[in-house]
């Protein structure tokens, strides 16, 4: 089995202060947890700041974003190398709000994606289908194209994670059900198997969409789910714990 991952997509939220005493206490109340991985993504103003309190622990940092130069006049841009030198091994790339409210397309997230890999930050890749697309029987056409599209091109994809995030789902309380999620989790397993072959077995799949502490246990113990991507119930400590308590006791035994 690969091991979990559970991502909390902080957003712009938390000042500096609020988002080193989240942090803190994320640390310290995953201590023990064994078998996968945690992460962070705090707004870039906290990125050092988080970093200086979870260095050398086992949680880690990531961005919630990038470009995809390495520096240069892109006034309000943050380039891959600087979130990498603020402590950052994940960087989130394409997430929907991303997408929706910052026209970012799939030919700009997969030139971040190439520039987070050549400069060694490992991406989470989000792709999903709004309810429109779901509605119409689409999804997996859509979520095929944003994955063929995200990762043109890319040959080695080691670090590289995927996160399923129904858009439908996404800050709406309205999860998928596992059911739901598992079965596009087993489409892209699908798809990434026809694109990498064998070494698409350490690519991780992660589902995001108003995951809880209530319903994680059900959504982490389906095949192909691997973890979750989390925002609302990330940003408190003691329900985030409980996610990632919840996923490693259904991913690692
Ligand atoms: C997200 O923004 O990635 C997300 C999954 O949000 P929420 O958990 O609040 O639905």
């Amino acid at each position: 089995m690969r091991p979990w991952m559970v991502a909390g997509n902080w957003k712009m939220n938390k000042t500096i202060g609020e988002a080193v005493e989240l942090a803190r206490a994320i640390k310290e109340g995953t201590a023990e947890v064994k078998g996968g991985e945690i992460v962070v993504a705090p707004v870039f103003t906290a990125l050092s700041s988080v970093y200086g309190v979870i260095k050398g622990s086992q949680v880690r940092l990531a961005a919630q974003n990038i470009y995809f130069e390495e520096k240069g006049a892109f006034t309000g841009e943050v380039a891959p190398g600087m979130a990498k030198d603020a402590g950052c091994e994940y960087v989130i790339i394409g997430h929907s709000e991303r997408r929706k409210y910052f026209h970012e397309t799939d030919a700009s997230v997969n030139a971040k994606v190439k520039k987070a890999l050549e400069t060694g930050l490992k991406p989470i890749l989000c792709v999903g289908e709004t309810e429109e697309e779901r509605e119409q029987g689409v999804t997996e056409f859509v979520v095929g194209l944003q994955i063929r599209r995200g990762l043109h091109a890319i040959e080695n994809v080691d670090g590289i994670t995927i996160a399923y995030e129904p858009v439908w789902a996404i800050g709406t309380g309205k999860n998928a059900t596992p059911d739901q999620a598992q079965e596009v989790h087993s489409f892209i397993r699908s798809e990434l198997d026809k694109l990498y072959g064998p070494k698409a077995g350490s690519l991780r799949v992660l589902y995001g969409g108003s995951v809880t502490a209530d319903n994680i246990g059900d959504l982490a113990a389906m095949n192909d789910i691997d973890g979750a991507l989390v925002g609302g119930a990330s940003l408190k400590s003691e329900t985030f714990i409980s996610i990632i308590t919840g996923t490693a006791k259904k991913r690692w035994s």
